[in-house]
């Protein structure tokens, strides 16, 4: 890691198996970001305790996420890959910004919103300030860039907005305000199978294609990706569930593929059936290479576990300077 490079964070809940949405939406930049950024990439298994899970099933996921993070490139030397819960300077920050974050706002976030109504049995604290937590992931280490998907675009807002608080509340320039940060254009959505939403690990299995899919699931899982009868009109619009299907090749399929059933497309003489059929060997093709080597590395825990260790390592110290820092400048300077 070099002092002049700006510093990028991120991190992945151990909630299920990864899948295409977090490949494109998180990890594929976490690995270009690895080599012009001092990049902290971590397994939220904090953020996971939101939904109770099974503890063994738990460790079993975590393991999961970081086997993923070096099947997809993330290089251990060029930066830090770490469990969120080894770094304890981030509870402690985190109950420090829990006093600059407002319950309306908290109440008001799009995603607490929709997990009261999905979940209504466990609307736990922990939901409600889970962009207090993300935040702190974010600022510990004092990142400027945080590549996320689409879907945490409003976190990262709420992270700027906390930063800023505290920067005038105690008059420092001490944060820097974070940004999302993608290498396209626009942050990634990639959309859940069945056209309902994005791609979840929270939705059903037959809607996610997971790194980790053998080749005749993700073909039978592309075959059946909703559809309609076909354009009417020459050149006509898309709608949302065949744009889907146009976004998902162009994540995978190369240029003239995905030009080709354009093509078709605008002059009404595409047959989705091949489409999807193209699609589905594009997908396998894509992903081939990732799950072969989750299975390679899976084969060598205790590696895992020193990459594990040495990037705690990392993540304690700077986490361990960030919150001396902002312990003097809130007055708790021990004696
Ligand atoms: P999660 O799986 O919710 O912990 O998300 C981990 C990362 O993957 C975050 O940066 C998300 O923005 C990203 N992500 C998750 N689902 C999608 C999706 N369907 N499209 C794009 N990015 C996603």
């Amino acid at each position: 890691m070099s002092k002049s490079q700006p510093i990028a964070v991120s991190g992945v809940r151990p909630t299920g198996k990864q899948h295409l949405g977090n490949y494109f939406g998180a990890v594929v930049n976490f690995v270009k970001m690895q080599d012009i950024f001092n990049g902290y990439f971590f397994v939220a298994d904090y953020h996971s305790l939101t939904t109770h899970p099974d503890a063994a099933d738990l460790r079993e996921k975590s393991k999961n996420i970081a086997l993923v993070y070096l099947a997809c490139g993330l290089d251990p030397n060029k930066c830090a890959l770490y469990l969120q819960s080894d770094v304890p300077q981030i509870p402690e920050l985190y109950l420090i910004f829990n006093m600059f974050a407002y319950l309306g706002e908290l109440e008001r976030e799009a995603t607490f919103k929709e997990k009261v109504r999905d979940q209504p049995n466990n609307v736990n604290v922990g939901l409600l300030t889970y962009p207090v937590l993300m935040t702190v992931d974010i600022i510990i280490h004092k990142a400027h860039k945080v590549p996320v998907g689409k879907d945490q675009q409003q976190h990262v807002e709420m992270s700027r907005d906390f930063v800023r608080r505290f920067n005038n509340l105690y008059k420092v320039n001490y944060f820097p305000e974070p940004e999302p940060f993608s290498f396209n254009d626009k942050l990634v959505n990639v959309p859940s199978l069945d056209g309902e939403g994005k791609m979840s690990k929270s939705k059903p299995d037959h809607t996610c294609i997971y790194l980790e899919d053998e080749p005749d699931v993700i073909r039978k899982k592309m075959m059946r990706m909703v559809t309609d009868s076909g354009p009417k009109e020459p050149n006509s619009a898309k709608p949302a569930i065949i744009q889907n299907v146009f976004d998902m090749m162009s994540l995978v399929s190369a240029k003239d593929t995905v030009q080709h059933f354009e093509d078709k497309y605008n002059d009404c003489s595409i047959r989705y059936g091949d489409m999807k059929k193209q699609l589905g060997e594009d997908m396998v093709t894509f992903l081939a290479p990732i799950r072969e080597k989750i299975n390679e590395l899976s084969a060598d825990e205790k590696k895992l576990y020193d990459i594990l260790g040495d990037g705690g390592n990392k993540a304690r110290a700077s986490a361990a300077r960030t919150l001396k820092d902002v312990r003097e400048i809130i007055g708790l300077k021990s004696f």
